[in-house]
């Protein structure tokens, strides 16, 4: 098919949902993707993060064939040796709190469960997130999203919802009650803009979550598996929750959700009230228990944190020789620059200099390459963002 054929069709018979950028990528290897004219692009955006260990990786690409011959789908209702596997492998990387997962298929539904087993635990209503949250698109985990644009068109919501401001602990601590099930937090807020909390602030909801009975869920879709510097994002500040939801990065770009939790919290489900079908299929689980072992072995969060300090060193470089670059931030590889304008254009100029870039909000360029970006790539994707905000820059009478 040719690439006017494939973009008619997308076009014409795809829910408009997304915004499109305007080429077909047909193939990736490391942290290079290609599109149909066979034009390289550095990949820093990694499908939002998911392709941990870089594209067509060898040993996911042997496991993919070799478990493809051995055994596709497995149902829940059985035994699995490649799910009994994860599960090891899994619970190797976890704290040891932490010893019970549900498996499902995507970060909207790890969090769909966290939030039903919150209520089912503490037979308590009320679920309080933060301001800027992002927690999914399903009509539950949207509830917990804080976006007006993503919410007002499909109210009402699920009751029970409140937002504080995050970071801010007196907020909290005065919306939360006897009646506060669980409170909801992603460790770094990723779609909302890659905002960090205050050092203290996630040791400060935990003792506040023991104190009023209520559970701390820490979303870690997109900070989790080694992408912050280390294994999971709460390590840094020294915090386990009651209840973790991992997805993206898990299983290298398959579909996976994870919801771990304490061993009696996760028993309050009682036989069918909560399940999946797809969730924790042999493959899948064969794909992100190999993806476990490569991040063991090769200590994959270390590069995280040695290859992102490098990068925010070189975006802060950026930040210092220019007037619209308002902040650069962000741990490991998991990066934003806040630009004093709209940032959708230069995201479109940087396709045409063959590099991909993310959004996070309007104003916010965010940073998300796989754990196996080279250095010499993280100079050239520099390279061409400093030149494309000179650009910027002339086009508004500013240099
Ligand atoms: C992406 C994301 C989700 C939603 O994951 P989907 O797989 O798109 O459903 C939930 N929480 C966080 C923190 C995310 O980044």
């Amino acid at each position: 098919m040719d690439k006017e054929t494939i973009i008619k069709l997308e076009d014409n018979k795809l829910a408009q949902t997304y915004a499109k950028r305007p080429i077909v990528l047909v193939g990736g290897k490391g942290s290079i993707v290609w599109d149909i004219d066979g034009k390289e692009y550095i990949d820093c955006m990694a499908g939002y993060g998911v392709c941990i260990l870089g594209h067509s990786h060898p040993r996911i690409v042997e496991v993919i064939g070799s478990q493809a011959k051995q055994l596709i789908t497995c149902h829940g209702s059985f035994y699995n040796d490649a799910r009994a596997e994860f599960l090891k492998n899994l619970s190797e990387v976890l704290p040891g709190e932490l010893n019970r997962v549900f498996l499902s298929n995507s970060g909207s539904e790890s969090v769909e469960c966290a939030i039903k087993l919150a209520r089912r635990y503490t037979g308590r209503k009320e679920i309080i997130a933060m301001m800027r949250a992002f927690h999914g698109k399903t009509l539950g985990s949207l509830s917990a999203t804080w976006d007006k644009k993503y919410r007002a068109p499909f109210e009402p919501l699920v009751p029970g919802f409140k937002h504080v401001p995050f970071g801010n602990i007196s907020k909290l601590r005065s919306a939360i009650s006897n009646n506060t099930a669980a409170v909801l937090i992603e460790p770094i807020q990723g779609e909302g803009g890659v905002f960090l909390p205050p050092n203290d602030f996630l040791q400060q909801v935990r003792e506040l979550c023991d104190e009023k009975g209520a559970l701390l869920i820490l979303d870690e879709v997109q900070t989790g598996i080694a992408r912050t510097g280390r294994m999971f994002a709460f390590e840094h500040w020294g915090v386990v929750p009651d209840i973790l939801c991992l997805a993206k990065a898990i299983a290298n770009g398959l579909p996976m959700g994870v919801t771990a939790a304490r061993d009696d919290i996760m028993l309050s489900f009682r036989r069918g009230e909560h399940s999946t079908t797809f969730g924790g299929n042999a493959m899948v689980c064969k794909v992100a228990s190999t993806t476990l072992d490569i991040i063991k072995s090769e200590r994959l969060y270390n590069k995280a944190k040695e290859l992102g300090d490098y990068f925010m060193g070189r975006l802060k470089e950026i930040k210092q020789s220019s007037k619209i670059v308002r902040d650069v931030r962000g741990k490991g590889l998991m990066l934003a620059m806040e630009l004093r304008f709209p940032c959708y254009l230069i995201i479109l100029k940087a396709l045409e200099y063959g590099v991909i870039l993310l959004d996070a909000g309007p104003n916010i360029l965010r940073f998300l390459p796989p754990l196996v970006i080279k250095r010499d790539q993280i100079d050239k994707v520099c390279d061409i963002l400093s030149e494309l905000i000179k650009e910027e820059e002339r086009a508004r009478g500013l240099r």
